[in-house]
């Protein structure tokens, strides 16, 4: 089976480019895709726009109204670092509904696995707010819409972004449905994620905290899997794996100070495939989070899609 790819050009129109965030980031990529011609081995999966409802599964709906009138406005601020223009909520639709299209696309069954190229990114927002760069938490959209639309009951989320994704783990922190897990510099934006959050009621012990010191490398990650992160998803047994894939803790990444290469990423995500063959028939969907240094964004993007697509030829 296959691996898609979703992208769509209108993710360039949410854009400022003095902002690390910028539509830099996507056409970089898209540019290595071609220029490495490992198009021709995926899967296309057009986006759609996630409706309302798909989206008040996490957010607020004063907040979603909020984010639709500011752009209706022309655009602005939802805080310090995080922008909106005039297209930016129709974006942000789009980025949420190509996750979406995405899961559907691996739960019927037509590709094995996908990478959502989209933008903004979306772990840092939270249900009643818009931070860190981000307007809708596509992850964690994805993962509802796979519980309520196809009826899986077990979602693992692994977030590999540099910075902690907050917001999704307060999505499902009393959730023991979903199975959050996140490696992340510390201390660092936005100075959540602690080992001591374990989640709450019936949700404790469903949330994982590896906060690690800046200059960490490869083996740092790699010890944290093998000891603990793959023994405690091979036991929860997933139905589908999400990838919040942040590509900032590159050593080369202007926000951040770990020491990771791409063939780090690579390698978390030959992991990652691991446990989604051992659990879900190889069921993935890897969102595209941060990562800021427009050479090494591309190179880790290519790793990381090498492995989605050549992994489960090597066995
Ligand atoms: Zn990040």
């Amino acid at each position: 089976m296959a691996t898609g790819l979703i992208y769509h050009p209108d993710y360039l129109k949410h854009n400022l480019r003095v902002h690390p965030e910028n539509a830099k980031r996507l056409t970089c990529i898209m540019r290595a895709l071609e220029k490495e011609k490992i198009k021709e081995y995926l899967v296309n999966i057009p986006p759609r726009r996630a409706t309302l409802e798909e989206i008040e599964s996490v957010h607020q709906t004063d907040y979603i109204n909020e984010v639709d009138s500011l752009c209706r406005e022309g655009g602005g601020h939802l805080d310090a670092d995080t922008y909106t223009s005039a297209s930016s909520f129709q974006v942000a639709l789009l980025a949420a509904g190509g996750v979406l299209a995405a899961v559907q696309a691996v739960i019927e069954g037509r590709v094995e696995n996908a990478l959502a190229l989209v933008r903004p990114p979306g772990h840092h927002a939270e249900p009643g707010r818009g931070m860190g760069f981000c307007i809708f938490n596509n992850a964690a959209i994805a993962a509802r819409y796979a519980q309520q639309e196809h009826g899986l009951k077990r979602v693992l989320i692994i977030d590999w972004d540099i910075h902690h994704g907050n917001g999704t783990q307060n999505v499902f922190y009393d959730d023991p449905s979903v199975l959050y897990v996140s490696f992340h510099q510390s201390p660092h934006y936005p100075g959540t994620g602690s080992t001591e959050e374990k989640g709450e009621g019936q949700g404790k012990g469903y949330n994982m905290n590896f906060p690690l010191p800046p200059g960490s490398g490869g083996q740092d990650y790699l010890n944290i899997f093998h000891k603990t992160l793959i023994p405690k998803a091979l036991e929860f047994n997933p139905e589908i794996v999400l990838i919040s894939a942040g590509f900032d803790g590159h050593r080369e990444d202007p926000l951040a100070g770990m020491n990771l290469g791409e063939e780090d990423f690579a390698r978390f995500t030959d992991l990652t495939v691991d446990i989604a063959e051992k659990t879900c028939q190889g069921r993935i969907v890897s969102v595209l989070e941060g990562g800021y240094n427009l050479e090494a964004l591309p190179r880790c993007v290519l790793a990381h899609l090498r492995s989605l697509l050549l992994r489960r030829k090597e066995r």
